[in-house]
C-alpha cells in the first residue's frame, strides 16, 4: 500500500474524524465541494471552513521525507480543530501543548501523554499539577522561578532548557523578546536545577513563527550544543533531547529550512549517541489545509469604489492580520475553479474594500483589492486560512468564531 492510501486509512479511522463525513475530492475539486455545501445548507449563509485532510497527509509525507531525523510535535495553539489533531496523531505526529485545555484536547483523542511536550516555559501552577496528574512528563523552562514551581508540583518531569535563539529568524512573530535563557543564564539555571534535583534532559529554542532567515537555525542549534557541553562540564547526566521548535512554512521555504537544519546538526551534533530530535511545527501543518468561505452580507457603491461587508473579520478568523501579521487574499467562489465562470474571465474589476461584520472600523479585512462587481449573498473564498485564525478569534459583537463549522475533505494529491 502506498503512503497516501495508508494515510487515508489512518485518517478516516482517526478520533476527531471518525463519525464525520469526509468528502473525497478529485484534484481541483474544492470549488464544487464548497458549492455543494452551500446548496445543502440552503438558506444558511454562515461562514464555513473546509479542512483538506489530503493536504495534511501530503505535508506529513513531505516532513518524513525531508527531515526524517526530527519528530514533529504539532503545536496545538496554531489550530486545535479535532479532525486535524486526530489525523496528525493517526499519521504518527506528537503534540506541543501550552495549557491544560490543550493537553485535555489531545488526551481526549486517546493520544498517550508521553506523546506530549508541555512546551510553555511559564506555566500556571494548577496546569502543572494537572500535567503531573495525567502523566505529561516533559516540559520547557527558562527561569529559576519556573524550576521552583516544577520542584513543588511536578518534580519527576523531564525538563528542556529553552534558550534564546541568537537571531530571531526574520520572523513574522518573533518570540525571542519573551522567551529563552540568555547565554549567561545557562549555568545558573542548570545549577538551580541540580540543587532542586530536577532532571534537565536537553535544550530547546524557537527562532520565531513565520521565520524567513533559516540560517538562524544554525545559530540556535550551536547555542543548544553549548547547553549540552555545559551540562557535561558540570557533571550532569548526558543530555539526550534537542527541541528545534517551530517556525516552518510549507513550500520551498521548508526545503531551505531543512537544508540549514541538517547542515547545523551535522556540524554540532554528529553521531550523538541516543539523541532524540524533536520540533514543534504549527503553521507548517495547518496553514494551507484550511479554506474559509464567507458570505457578502452588505455592499456600498461609491463611484468606482466597491465596499463589501462579509460575515467574518478581524475579530474572528482574520485576527491573523493583527496578531500573526498575515496578509490574506480572497476570490469570489465563482472564480476559484479552473473552469471559472464568465463573470471572472476578463470581467471588469473594481478597487474594493472588504469589511468584517462588527461595528468597529478597525474590522477592515482588506483595502485596494481588485474584485469583480459582487452582490449581496455572493461568496468570497479565502485560501490558506488554517494558521492562527479560528484559534484566536473572539465572539465580539455576537459574531462567534468558535461556532464556524468545518467540513472535511480528502483531496487526491
Ligand atoms: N512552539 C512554541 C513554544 C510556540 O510559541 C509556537 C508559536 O508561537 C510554536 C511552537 C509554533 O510555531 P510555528 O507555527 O511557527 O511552527
Amino acid at each position: 500500500m502506498g503512503s497516501n492510501a495508508r494515510n487515508l486509512q489512518a485518517v478516516l479511522g482517526a478520533p476527531g474524524v471518525r463519525g464525520r463525513r469526509v468528502a473525497a475530492l478529485p484534484k481541483d475539486g474544492l470549488t464544487d465541494f464548497m458549492q455543494s455545501i452551500i446548496m445543502k445548507r440552503n438558506e444558511s449563509k454562515e461562514p464555513f471552513y473546509v479542512l483538506d485532510l489530503g493536504a495534511v497527509s501530503g505535508l506529513m509525507d513531505k516532513w518524513s521525507r525531508t527531515l526524517p531525523m526530527v519528530r514533529p510535535f504539532y503545536a496545538v495553539k496554531c489550530n486545535p480543530e479535532p479532525a486535524l489533531l486526530g489525523s496528525l496523531a493517526a499519521m504518527g505526529a506528537n503534540f506541543d501543548c501550552a495549557s491544560r485545555a490543550e493537553i485535555e484536547a489531545v488526551l481526549s483523542l486517546r493520544v498517550s501523554p508521553d506523546r506530549i511536550v508541555y512546551a510553555n516555559p511559564c506555566k500556571q501552577e494548577s496546569h502543572i499539577k494537572y500535567a503531573a496528574s495525567v502523566g505529561v512528563n516533559l516540559t520547557t523552562f527558562d527561569s529559576k522561578d519556573e524550576l521552583e514551581k516544577m520542584r513543588k508540583w511536578h518534580p519527576k518531569c523531564a525538563l528542556l532548557l529553552r534558550v534564546k535563539a541568537p537571531e530571531d529568524g526574520g520572523a513574522r512573530c518573533p518570540l525571542g523578546p519573551k522567551y529563552g535563557a540568555l547565554p549567561e543564564e545557562v549555568i545558573p539555571l542548570l545549577q538551580a536545577a541540580q540543587a532542586a534535583r530536577l532532571s534537565v534532559v536537553g535544550a530547546s529554542f524557537h527562532i520565531g513563527s513565520g521565520a524567513t532567515h533559516f540560517s538562524s537555525y544554525r545559530g540556535a542549534i550551536a547555542e543548544a550544543k553549548k547547553v549540552f557541553e555545559t551540562a557535561v562540564k558540570m557533571g550532569m547526566p548526558r543530555m539526550t533531547m534537542l527541541n528545534i521548535g517551530g517556525g516552518f512554512t510549507a513550500g520551498s521555504q521548508f526545503d531551505e529550512a531543512a537544508t540549514a537544519i541538517k547542515s547545523a546538526l551535522q556540524t554540532y551534533f554528529p553521531n550523538e549517541p541516543g539523541l532524540t530530535i524533536i520540533s514543534e511545527p504549527g503553521r507548517f501543518f495547518a496553514e494551507s489545509a484550511f479554506t474559509l468561505a464567507t458570505n457578502v452580507i452588505g455592499r456600498r457603491v461609491r463611484g468606482e469604489l466597491r465596499e463589501y461587508w462579509i460575515n467574518d473579520g478581524i475579530y474572528g478568523s482574520m485576527n491573523c492580520i493583527l496578531y500573526d501579521h498575515a496578509t490574506v487574499t480572497c476570490k469570489p467562489l465563482a472564480c476559484t475553479s479552473s473552469r471559472a465562470n464568465p463573470m471572472c474571465k476578463g470581467a471588469r474589476v473594481y478597487n474594493s474594500t472588504v469589511f468584517g461584520p462588527t461595528c468597529d472600523a478597525l474590522d477592515t479585512v482588506m483595502t485596494g483589492h481588485l474584485l469583480p462587481d459582487l452582490q449581496v449573498s455572493d461568496w468570497l473564498v479565502f485560501p490558506n486560512m488554517g494558521a492562527y485564525t479560528a484559534a484566536a478569534g473572539s465572539s465580539f459583537n455576537g459574531f462567534k468564531t468558535a461556532a464556524i463549522l468545518t467540513y472535511l475533505a480528502y483531496s487526491n494529491p
